[in-house]
Protein backbone atom coordinates (compact mmCIF):
# COMPACT_ATOMS: atom_id res chain seq x y z
CA UNK A 1 0.00 0.00 0.00
CA UNK A 2 1.11 3.34 -0.89
CA UNK A 3 1.86 5.71 1.81
CA UNK A 4 -0.77 8.45 0.66
CA UNK A 5 -3.50 5.45 0.64
CA UNK A 6 -1.76 4.12 4.03
CA UNK A 7 -2.52 7.52 5.22
CA UNK A 8 -6.45 7.78 4.08
CA UNK A 9 -6.91 4.64 5.23
CA UNK A 10 -5.47 4.44 9.00
CA UNK A 11 -5.27 8.41 9.18
CA UNK A 12 -1.44 7.71 10.07
CA UNK A 13 1.42 8.08 8.10
CA UNK A 14 4.69 6.62 9.23
CA UNK A 15 7.59 9.04 8.91
CA UNK A 16 10.89 8.30 7.77
CA UNK A 17 13.75 10.70 8.92
CA UNK A 18 17.12 11.83 7.46
CA UNK A 19 19.24 13.51 10.10
CA UNK A 20 22.18 15.65 8.77
CA UNK A 21 24.87 15.90 11.20
CA UNK A 22 25.51 13.99 14.30
CA UNK A 23 26.58 16.45 16.62
CA UNK A 24 24.92 18.14 19.64
CA UNK A 25 21.59 18.79 17.37
CA UNK A 26 21.48 15.79 15.35
CA UNK A 27 21.86 13.23 18.62
CA UNK A 28 19.16 15.19 20.12
CA UNK A 29 17.01 14.89 17.24
CA UNK A 30 17.19 10.89 16.80
CA UNK A 31 16.47 10.60 20.54
CA UNK A 32 13.53 13.20 20.23
CA UNK A 33 12.35 11.32 17.09
CA UNK A 34 12.59 7.96 18.54
CA UNK A 35 10.52 9.19 22.06
CA UNK A 36 8.11 9.92 20.25
CA UNK A 37 7.39 6.76 18.31
CA UNK A 38 9.59 7.42 15.24
CA UNK A 39 11.78 4.54 14.65
CA UNK A 40 12.62 4.97 10.60
CA UNK A 41 15.65 7.48 11.38
CA UNK A 42 19.08 7.66 9.86
CA UNK A 43 21.90 9.78 10.62
CA UNK A 44 24.25 11.39 8.10
CA UNK A 45 27.49 12.50 9.11
CA UNK A 46 30.46 13.17 6.59
CA UNK A 47 33.06 12.82 9.23
CA UNK A 48 34.32 9.66 11.08
CA UNK A 49 33.16 10.53 14.14
CA UNK A 50 29.80 12.00 16.76
CA UNK A 51 30.16 15.47 18.37
CA UNK A 52 30.00 18.20 15.67
CA UNK A 53 31.81 21.19 17.32
CA UNK A 54 33.62 19.43 19.86
CA UNK A 55 35.01 16.66 18.16
CA UNK A 56 36.27 19.18 15.25
CA UNK A 57 37.64 21.95 17.93
CA UNK A 58 40.46 20.41 19.78
CA UNK A 59 42.75 23.04 20.01
CA UNK A 60 44.79 23.86 23.20
CA UNK A 61 42.52 24.86 25.52
CA UNK A 62 39.59 24.42 23.84
CA UNK A 63 36.55 24.80 26.15
CA UNK A 64 33.02 26.27 26.44
CA UNK A 65 32.26 29.46 28.25
CA UNK A 66 28.76 28.71 28.85
CA UNK A 67 28.30 26.84 32.05
CA UNK A 68 28.24 23.23 32.43
CA UNK A 69 25.23 22.55 34.15
CA UNK A 70 23.39 24.31 31.28
CA UNK A 71 25.30 22.74 28.17
CA UNK A 72 23.67 19.79 29.27
CA UNK A 73 20.60 17.86 27.63
CA UNK A 74 18.06 18.14 30.17
CA UNK A 75 17.18 15.10 30.03
CA UNK A 76 20.45 13.54 30.59
CA UNK A 77 22.11 15.91 33.40
CA UNK A 78 25.57 15.03 34.23
CA UNK A 79 26.74 14.62 37.35
CA UNK A 80 30.18 14.41 36.84
CA UNK A 81 31.45 17.43 35.23
CA UNK A 82 34.67 18.35 36.70
CA UNK A 83 34.11 22.53 36.78
CA UNK A 84 31.46 24.82 36.20
CA UNK A 85 32.76 25.48 33.00
CA UNK A 86 34.08 22.25 31.06
CA UNK A 87 36.69 21.37 28.75
CA UNK A 88 35.53 20.78 24.92
CA UNK A 89 37.25 17.01 25.58
CA UNK A 90 34.79 16.75 28.35
CA UNK A 91 31.97 17.88 26.80
CA UNK A 92 33.16 15.55 23.18
CA UNK A 93 33.16 12.54 25.95
CA UNK A 94 29.47 13.35 27.35
CA UNK A 95 28.07 13.63 23.96
CA UNK A 96 29.22 10.72 23.11
CA UNK A 97 28.18 9.38 26.16
CA UNK A 98 25.04 10.31 25.94
CA UNK A 99 24.95 8.97 22.04
CA UNK A 100 25.79 5.59 23.27
CA UNK A 101 22.69 5.17 25.97
CA UNK A 102 20.27 6.07 23.42
CA UNK A 103 21.92 3.70 20.67
CA UNK A 104 22.74 6.75 18.41
CA UNK A 105 25.68 5.67 16.79
CA UNK A 106 24.02 2.39 15.31
CA UNK A 107 21.89 4.80 13.18
CA UNK A 108 24.45 7.08 11.98
CA UNK A 109 25.95 6.69 8.52
CA UNK A 110 29.72 7.61 9.22
CA UNK A 111 31.98 9.39 6.34
CA UNK A 112 28.66 10.17 4.14
CA UNK A 113 28.04 13.56 3.82
CA UNK A 114 24.41 14.96 2.16
CA UNK A 115 24.92 16.82 -1.34
CA UNK A 116 21.86 16.75 -2.22
CA UNK A 117 17.73 16.83 -1.51
CA UNK A 118 15.22 17.12 -4.33
CA UNK A 119 11.76 16.91 -3.02
CA UNK A 120 9.58 14.28 -5.50
CA UNK A 121 6.60 13.04 -5.51
CA UNK A 122 6.10 14.21 -1.82
CA UNK A 123 8.87 12.70 -0.55
CA UNK A 124 12.49 13.93 -0.38
CA UNK A 125 14.92 12.18 -2.23
CA UNK A 126 18.79 12.74 -1.01
CA UNK A 127 22.23 11.91 -2.76
CA UNK A 128 25.40 10.81 -0.55
CA UNK A 129 29.19 11.83 -1.49
CA UNK A 130 29.54 8.32 -1.90
CA UNK A 131 26.91 8.10 -4.72
CA UNK A 132 23.96 6.52 -2.82
CA UNK A 133 20.41 7.57 -2.37
CA UNK A 134 17.57 7.61 -0.33
CA UNK A 135 14.26 8.72 -0.17
CA UNK A 136 12.74 9.82 3.20
CA UNK A 137 9.55 11.91 3.81
CA UNK A 138 11.27 14.18 6.13
CA UNK A 139 14.79 16.04 6.44
CA UNK A 140 16.15 17.41 9.65
CA UNK A 141 19.64 19.72 9.24
CA UNK A 142 21.43 19.66 11.74
CA UNK A 143 24.40 20.87 10.63
CA UNK A 144 25.76 23.57 12.92
CA UNK A 145 26.32 27.46 12.33
CA UNK A 146 29.64 27.78 13.49
CA UNK A 147 31.19 24.89 11.39
CA UNK A 148 32.77 26.28 8.47
CA UNK A 149 36.07 27.73 8.98
CA UNK A 150 37.00 31.03 7.51
CA UNK A 151 40.29 31.13 5.86
CA UNK A 152 41.71 35.09 5.64
CA UNK A 153 42.95 35.98 2.24
CA UNK A 154 46.44 37.09 3.40
CA UNK A 155 48.97 37.13 1.15
CA UNK A 156 51.55 34.37 0.71
CA UNK A 157 49.62 32.10 3.46
CA UNK A 158 50.33 28.99 1.17
CA UNK A 159 53.92 29.45 1.52
CA UNK A 160 54.43 29.61 5.00
CA UNK A 161 57.37 26.95 5.46
CA UNK A 162 55.79 25.53 9.13
CA UNK A 163 53.04 24.01 9.80
CA UNK A 164 49.44 26.39 9.37
CA UNK A 165 46.38 25.09 11.20
CA UNK A 166 43.27 26.37 11.68
CA UNK A 167 42.05 26.28 15.41
CA UNK A 168 38.41 24.47 14.17
CA UNK A 169 40.48 21.71 12.30
CA UNK A 170 42.99 21.09 15.11
CA UNK A 171 45.65 18.37 13.99
CA UNK A 172 47.25 16.81 17.04
CA UNK A 173 50.57 16.51 15.00
CA UNK A 174 51.37 20.09 15.55
CA UNK A 175 53.56 21.01 17.78
CA UNK A 176 53.11 23.78 20.46
CA UNK A 177 56.23 23.04 23.32
CA UNK A 178 58.85 24.46 22.86
CA UNK A 179 57.80 26.11 19.30
CA UNK A 180 57.56 29.63 18.14
CA UNK A 181 53.75 30.03 17.34
CA UNK A 182 51.74 33.09 15.89
CA UNK A 183 47.86 32.92 16.53
CA UNK A 184 46.01 34.80 14.19
CA UNK A 185 42.89 37.02 15.96
CA UNK A 186 41.90 37.89 19.33
CA UNK A 187 38.19 36.06 19.24
CA UNK A 188 37.06 33.45 21.95
CA UNK A 189 39.42 30.49 20.25
CA UNK A 190 41.96 32.58 20.46
CA UNK A 191 41.90 33.47 23.70
CA UNK A 192 41.59 30.09 25.03
CA UNK A 193 44.74 28.85 22.92
CA UNK A 194 46.62 31.49 24.25
CA UNK A 195 46.01 31.18 27.36
CA UNK A 196 46.28 27.60 27.46
CA UNK A 197 49.56 27.61 25.18
CA UNK A 198 51.76 30.43 26.05
CA UNK A 199 53.96 29.17 29.02
CA UNK A 200 54.43 25.74 26.78
CA UNK A 201 55.85 27.81 23.60
CA UNK A 202 59.44 29.14 22.78
CA UNK A 203 57.44 32.37 21.85
CA UNK A 204 53.90 33.73 20.98
CA UNK A 205 53.18 35.86 19.27
CA UNK A 206 49.35 37.32 19.63
CA UNK A 207 48.10 39.01 16.00
CA UNK A 208 45.35 41.23 17.16
CA UNK A 209 43.70 43.35 14.33
CA UNK A 210 40.71 44.54 16.37
CA UNK A 211 41.03 44.25 20.64
CA UNK A 212 38.76 42.43 22.39
CA UNK A 213 36.44 42.89 25.85
CA UNK A 214 37.15 40.01 28.20
CA UNK A 215 34.62 38.61 30.81
CA UNK A 216 36.70 37.64 33.91
CA UNK A 217 35.07 34.50 34.99
CA UNK A 218 36.56 32.06 37.29
CA UNK A 219 36.05 28.00 36.46
CA UNK A 220 35.99 26.42 39.85
CA UNK A 221 36.06 22.41 40.21
CA UNK A 222 32.93 20.83 41.48
CA UNK A 223 33.65 18.66 44.82
CA UNK A 224 33.43 15.43 45.18
CA UNK A 225 30.85 16.29 47.76
CA UNK A 226 28.99 18.44 44.96
CA UNK A 227 29.32 15.55 42.39
CA UNK A 228 28.39 12.97 44.95
CA UNK A 229 25.61 15.28 45.82
CA UNK A 230 24.42 15.38 41.96
CA UNK A 231 24.37 11.67 42.09
CA UNK A 232 22.69 11.03 44.96
CA UNK A 233 19.52 13.47 44.26
CA UNK A 234 18.40 14.24 40.85
CA UNK A 235 16.41 17.22 41.67
CA UNK A 236 19.91 18.83 42.93
CA UNK A 237 20.89 19.04 39.36
CA UNK A 238 18.26 19.99 38.25
CA UNK A 239 17.44 22.59 40.30
CA UNK A 240 21.39 23.91 39.58
CA UNK A 241 20.16 24.05 35.68
CA UNK A 242 17.28 26.17 36.30
CA UNK A 243 19.10 28.49 38.31
CA UNK A 244 22.10 28.83 36.20
CA UNK A 245 19.80 29.34 33.38
CA UNK A 246 17.91 32.17 35.19
CA UNK A 247 21.01 33.61 35.85
CA UNK A 248 22.39 33.58 32.43
CA UNK A 249 19.47 34.51 30.37
CA UNK A 250 18.97 37.52 33.38
CA UNK A 251 22.66 38.71 33.49
CA UNK A 252 23.55 38.16 29.91
CA UNK A 253 21.30 36.91 27.61
CA UNK A 254 18.90 39.72 28.06
CA UNK A 255 21.10 42.59 28.65
CA UNK A 256 22.99 42.26 25.13
CA UNK A 257 19.24 43.22 23.19
CA UNK A 258 18.77 46.08 25.25
CA UNK A 259 22.11 48.08 24.52
CA UNK A 260 20.73 50.51 27.45
CA UNK A 261 20.01 48.03 29.58
CA UNK A 262 20.98 48.05 33.04
CA UNK A 263 22.49 44.47 32.69
CA UNK A 264 24.86 45.81 29.68
CA UNK A 265 26.36 48.69 31.78
CA UNK A 266 27.21 46.14 34.44
CA UNK A 267 29.14 43.68 32.23
CA UNK A 268 31.40 46.57 30.37
CA UNK A 269 32.23 47.42 34.44
CA UNK A 270 33.11 44.43 34.47
CA UNK A 271 35.21 44.14 31.91
CA UNK A 272 36.52 47.53 32.33
CA UNK A 273 37.79 46.60 35.79
CA UNK A 274 39.23 43.56 34.71
CA UNK A 275 41.30 45.09 31.67
CA UNK A 276 42.16 47.99 34.33
CA UNK A 277 43.20 45.44 37.05
CA UNK A 278 45.00 43.23 35.38
CA UNK A 279 47.35 44.76 32.78
CA UNK A 280 50.37 46.47 34.87
CA UNK A 281 51.71 47.87 31.44
CA UNK A 282 49.91 51.19 30.84
CA UNK A 283 51.22 50.61 27.15
CA UNK A 284 50.06 47.25 26.55
CA UNK A 285 47.11 48.16 28.62
CA UNK A 286 45.93 50.65 25.61
CA UNK A 287 46.90 48.85 22.83
CA UNK A 288 44.27 46.13 24.66
CA UNK A 289 41.76 48.45 25.08
CA UNK A 290 38.83 48.20 22.94
CA UNK A 291 37.23 51.50 21.26
CA UNK A 292 33.86 49.95 20.85
CA UNK A 293 30.94 48.53 23.35
CA UNK A 294 31.60 45.10 25.58
CA UNK A 295 29.56 43.03 23.92
CA UNK A 296 29.12 44.18 20.51
CA UNK A 297 31.41 41.53 19.93
CA UNK A 298 30.72 38.28 20.89
CA UNK A 299 31.65 38.84 24.58
CA UNK A 300 35.21 36.98 25.47
CA UNK A 301 34.88 35.11 28.90
CA UNK A 302 38.22 34.60 30.16
CA UNK A 303 39.64 34.53 33.65
CA UNK A 304 43.16 34.08 32.34
CA UNK A 305 44.01 35.88 28.75
CA UNK A 306 45.05 38.65 30.28
CA UNK A 307 48.08 36.74 32.78
CA UNK A 308 49.12 34.78 29.41
CA UNK A 309 49.66 37.61 27.10
CA UNK A 310 51.80 39.80 30.06
CA UNK A 311 53.89 36.26 29.76
CA UNK A 312 57.30 36.47 28.77
CA UNK A 313 57.26 34.53 26.27
CA UNK A 314 54.28 36.00 24.97
CA UNK A 315 53.56 39.60 22.33
CA UNK A 316 50.73 41.25 21.62
CA UNK A 317 51.41 42.28 17.89
CA UNK A 318 48.98 45.26 16.70
CA UNK A 319 50.88 46.29 13.68
CA UNK A 320 48.25 44.88 10.76
CA UNK A 321 49.52 41.68 9.10
CA UNK A 322 50.90 42.43 5.48
CA UNK A 323 51.56 38.94 4.49
CA UNK A 324 52.99 35.54 5.48
CA UNK A 325 56.04 34.82 4.27
CA UNK A 326 58.14 31.15 4.46
CA UNK A 327 59.49 32.20 7.60
CA UNK A 328 56.80 33.87 9.17
CA UNK A 329 53.99 36.59 9.36
CA UNK A 330 55.51 40.25 8.16
CA UNK A 331 53.47 43.51 9.33
CA UNK A 332 53.13 46.74 8.31
CA UNK A 333 56.24 47.98 9.66
CA UNK A 334 58.15 45.28 7.87
CA UNK A 335 59.11 43.26 10.60
CA UNK A 336 59.25 39.50 10.07
CA UNK A 337 57.97 37.67 12.87
CA UNK A 338 59.94 34.00 12.82
CA UNK A 339 57.72 31.05 13.56
CA UNK A 340 57.78 27.43 13.40
CA UNK A 341 53.54 27.49 13.65
CA UNK A 342 50.96 29.97 12.33
CA UNK A 343 47.36 29.02 13.95
CA UNK A 344 44.55 30.44 12.01
CA UNK A 345 41.97 31.34 14.70
CA UNK A 346 39.99 33.38 12.62
CA UNK A 347 36.40 32.00 13.29
CA UNK A 348 34.05 30.85 10.48
CA UNK A 349 31.87 31.45 7.79
CA UNK A 350 28.61 31.65 9.65
CA UNK A 351 26.32 31.81 6.33
CA UNK A 352 26.98 29.06 5.45
CA UNK A 353 24.40 26.45 7.00
CA UNK A 354 24.16 23.49 5.33
CA UNK A 355 25.34 24.67 2.26
CA UNK A 356 26.85 23.50 0.23
CA UNK A 357 23.76 21.10 -0.05
CA UNK A 358 21.67 21.33 -2.66
CA UNK A 359 18.28 21.37 -1.66
CA UNK A 360 15.08 21.97 -4.33
CA UNK A 361 11.78 22.33 -3.47
CA UNK A 362 8.55 20.59 -4.98
CA UNK A 363 8.39 23.46 -7.55
CA UNK A 364 11.99 23.47 -8.54
CA UNK A 365 13.03 26.22 -6.16
CA UNK A 366 16.73 25.96 -5.19
CA UNK A 367 18.06 26.87 -1.47
CA UNK A 368 21.31 28.41 -3.67
CA UNK A 369 19.19 30.93 -4.62
CA UNK A 370 16.40 31.16 -2.47
CA UNK A 371 19.59 32.04 0.10
CA UNK A 372 21.48 33.92 -2.69
CA UNK A 373 21.38 37.33 -0.81
CA UNK A 374 21.77 36.17 2.98
CA UNK A 375 19.78 32.91 4.43
CA UNK A 376 17.00 33.66 6.24
CA UNK A 377 13.98 30.99 7.77
CA UNK A 378 10.77 31.50 9.92
CA UNK A 379 11.55 31.58 13.08
CA UNK A 380 15.20 29.67 12.15
CA UNK A 381 13.05 26.63 11.73
CA UNK A 382 11.88 26.24 7.98
CA UNK A 383 12.37 27.56 4.94
CA UNK A 384 9.03 28.61 2.65
CA UNK A 385 8.37 26.16 -0.43
CA UNK A 386 10.73 23.67 1.23
CA UNK A 387 8.37 21.21 3.12
CA UNK A 388 8.88 18.65 5.38
CA UNK A 389 12.43 20.33 6.00
CA UNK A 390 13.06 21.37 9.11
CA UNK A 391 16.38 22.83 10.74
CA UNK A 392 17.99 23.41 14.08
CA UNK A 393 19.97 26.39 14.93
CA UNK A 394 19.23 27.61 11.41
CA UNK A 395 19.47 30.96 10.17
CA UNK A 396 19.07 34.25 12.73
CA UNK A 397 18.40 32.33 15.61
CA UNK A 398 20.04 32.49 19.27
CA UNK A 399 23.49 31.98 19.02
CA UNK A 400 26.28 33.15 20.87
CA UNK A 401 24.81 34.68 23.89
CA UNK A 402 22.91 31.08 25.06
CA UNK A 403 23.21 27.15 25.39
CA UNK A 404 23.11 25.82 22.01
CA UNK A 405 21.55 23.09 23.57
CA UNK A 406 18.62 24.60 25.59
CA UNK A 407 18.29 26.41 22.19
CA UNK A 408 18.10 22.87 19.82
CA UNK A 409 15.88 21.46 22.62
CA UNK A 410 13.23 24.20 22.58
CA UNK A 411 13.43 24.26 18.47
CA UNK A 412 12.51 20.84 18.42
CA UNK A 413 10.06 20.73 20.85
CA UNK A 414 8.24 23.00 18.18
CA UNK A 415 9.13 20.99 14.98
CA UNK A 416 7.66 17.96 17.12
CA UNK A 417 4.64 19.50 17.20
CA UNK A 418 4.46 20.31 13.37
CA UNK A 419 5.32 16.58 12.56
CA UNK A 420 2.66 15.37 14.18
CA UNK A 421 0.41 17.30 11.54
CA UNK A 422 2.66 14.93 9.16
CA UNK A 423 2.21 11.93 11.13
CA UNK A 424 -1.95 12.23 11.86
CA UNK A 425 -2.58 12.54 8.18
CA UNK A 426 -3.83 16.23 8.72
CA UNK A 427 -1.28 17.34 6.03
CA UNK A 428 1.05 15.83 3.52
CA UNK A 429 3.77 18.68 3.32
CA UNK A 430 4.16 21.52 5.94
CA UNK A 431 6.87 24.72 5.47
CA UNK A 432 6.52 28.15 6.55
CA UNK A 433 4.13 30.75 4.52
CA UNK A 434 6.52 32.97 2.84
CA UNK A 435 4.25 35.75 4.19
CA UNK A 436 4.68 34.70 7.47
CA UNK A 437 8.48 34.32 6.94
CA UNK A 438 8.90 38.07 5.86
CA UNK A 439 6.55 39.60 8.57
CA UNK A 440 9.03 37.60 10.76
CA UNK A 441 11.90 38.44 9.30
CA UNK A 442 10.83 42.50 9.35
CA UNK A 443 10.58 42.56 12.80
CA UNK A 444 13.29 40.96 13.73
CA UNK A 445 15.65 42.82 11.37
CA UNK A 446 13.93 45.99 13.55
CA UNK A 447 14.63 44.63 16.71
CA UNK A 448 18.29 43.86 16.04
CA UNK A 449 18.94 47.44 15.52
CA UNK A 450 18.07 48.48 19.46
CA UNK A 451 20.78 45.50 20.33
CA UNK A 452 24.27 45.70 21.63
CA UNK A 453 25.55 43.93 18.66
CA UNK A 454 24.56 47.03 16.00
CA UNK A 455 26.34 49.64 18.31
CA UNK A 456 29.09 49.79 15.85
CA UNK A 457 31.94 47.25 15.52
CA UNK A 458 33.16 44.66 13.12
CA UNK A 459 31.55 41.18 14.09
CA UNK A 460 30.46 37.36 12.54
CA UNK A 461 26.95 38.83 14.17
CA UNK A 462 26.73 41.10 11.50
CA UNK A 463 25.29 40.41 8.24
CA UNK A 464 25.96 41.32 4.78
CA UNK A 465 24.01 44.55 5.20
CA UNK A 466 25.62 45.02 8.85
CA UNK A 467 22.45 43.85 10.73
CA UNK A 468 22.77 41.27 13.95
CA UNK A 469 21.81 37.88 12.02
CA UNK A 470 20.67 36.59 15.16
CA UNK A 471 17.22 36.40 17.60
CA UNK A 472 17.47 40.20 19.08
CA UNK A 473 14.45 39.64 21.63
CA UNK A 474 15.06 37.75 25.26
CA UNK A 475 15.25 34.28 26.16
CA UNK A 476 11.84 34.23 27.49
CA UNK A 477 10.47 35.87 24.31
CA UNK A 478 12.69 32.87 22.42
CA UNK A 479 10.61 30.12 25.08
CA UNK A 480 7.71 31.73 24.60
CA UNK A 481 7.39 31.92 20.70
CA UNK A 482 9.15 28.22 20.56
CA UNK A 483 6.34 26.74 23.10
CA UNK A 484 3.41 26.44 20.47
CA UNK A 485 3.78 26.85 16.46
CA UNK A 486 1.18 29.51 15.11
CA UNK A 487 -0.22 27.39 12.78
CA UNK A 488 -1.76 30.00 10.66
CA UNK A 489 1.95 30.62 9.84
CA UNK A 490 2.18 27.29 7.84
CA UNK A 491 1.04 26.19 4.42
CA UNK A 492 -0.60 22.65 5.11
CA UNK A 493 -0.99 20.92 1.78
CA UNK A 494 -2.53 17.30 1.06
P1 LIG B 1 35.81 34.98 15.75
O1 LIG B 1 35.16 35.38 17.01
O2 LIG B 1 35.12 35.23 14.48
O3 LIG B 1 37.24 35.68 15.74
C1 LIG B 1 38.04 35.69 14.60
C2 LIG B 1 39.27 36.50 14.90
O4 LIG B 1 40.11 36.46 13.75
C3 LIG B 1 38.96 37.96 15.16
O5 LIG B 1 39.81 38.43 16.18
C4 LIG B 1 39.28 38.62 13.83
O6 LIG B 1 39.64 39.97 13.93
C5 LIG B 1 40.46 37.80 13.40
N1 LIG B 1 40.70 37.87 11.97
C6 LIG B 1 39.91 37.38 10.97
N2 LIG B 1 40.47 37.63 9.78
C7 LIG B 1 41.63 38.28 10.02
C8 LIG B 1 42.65 38.82 9.20
N3 LIG B 1 42.59 38.74 7.87
N4 LIG B 1 43.69 39.44 9.80
C9 LIG B 1 43.76 39.53 11.13
N5 LIG B 1 42.84 39.05 11.97
C10 LIG B 1 41.78 38.44 11.42
O7 LIG B 1 36.19 33.40 15.75
P2 LIG B 1 36.36 32.39 16.96
O8 LIG B 1 37.28 32.92 17.98
O9 LIG B 1 36.66 31.06 16.38
O10 LIG B 1 34.95 32.37 17.62
C11 LIG B 1 33.78 32.23 16.86
C12 LIG B 1 32.65 31.93 17.78
O11 LIG B 1 32.73 30.57 18.18
C13 LIG B 1 32.65 32.68 19.08
O12 LIG B 1 32.24 34.01 18.97
C14 LIG B 1 31.74 31.82 19.90
O13 LIG B 1 30.40 32.05 19.62
C15 LIG B 1 32.15 30.44 19.45
N6 LIG B 1 33.13 29.92 20.38
C16 LIG B 1 32.65 29.64 21.59
C17 LIG B 1 33.50 29.19 22.52
C18 LIG B 1 32.93 28.92 23.86
O14 LIG B 1 33.67 28.88 24.80
N7 LIG B 1 31.61 28.74 23.96
C19 LIG B 1 34.85 29.02 22.25
C20 LIG B 1 35.31 29.30 20.98
C21 LIG B 1 34.42 29.76 20.04
P3 LIG B 1 38.53 41.15 14.01
O15 LIG B 1 38.01 41.08 15.41
O16 LIG B 1 39.26 42.36 13.68
O17 LIG B 1 37.48 40.80 12.99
Amino acid sequence: MGRDAQAQTTGRRELSFAVIGAGMSGILSTIKLREHGYSNVTIYEKADGLGGTWRENTYPGVACDVPSALYSYSFAPNAEWTHRFSSGAEILTYLEGVAASNAVPGSVRFGEEVVRCDFVDGRWHLETSLGAHDVVDVVIAATGVLHHPYIPDIDGLDSFAGRTVHTARWDETVPIDGQRVGIVGTGSSAIQMVAAVADRVALLHVFQRTAQWVMPQENPAYTDGERQAFRDDPTVMHALHEDISEMFANGFSNAVVDAESEGMRMIEAACLANLEDSVTNAELRERLRPDYRAACKRLVVSPDFYRAIQHPNAELVTDAIECVEPEGVRTANGRVHALDVLVLATGFRVDRFMRPMEVVGPTGARLSEIWADRPTAYKSISIPGIPNFFMLNGPNGPIGNFSLIEVAELQFAFILKLLERLRSGGCARISATAEATEAFEATRVEAAKGTVWATGCRSWYLDDRGVPAAWPWTFQRFREVMAEPDIGDFDLKG
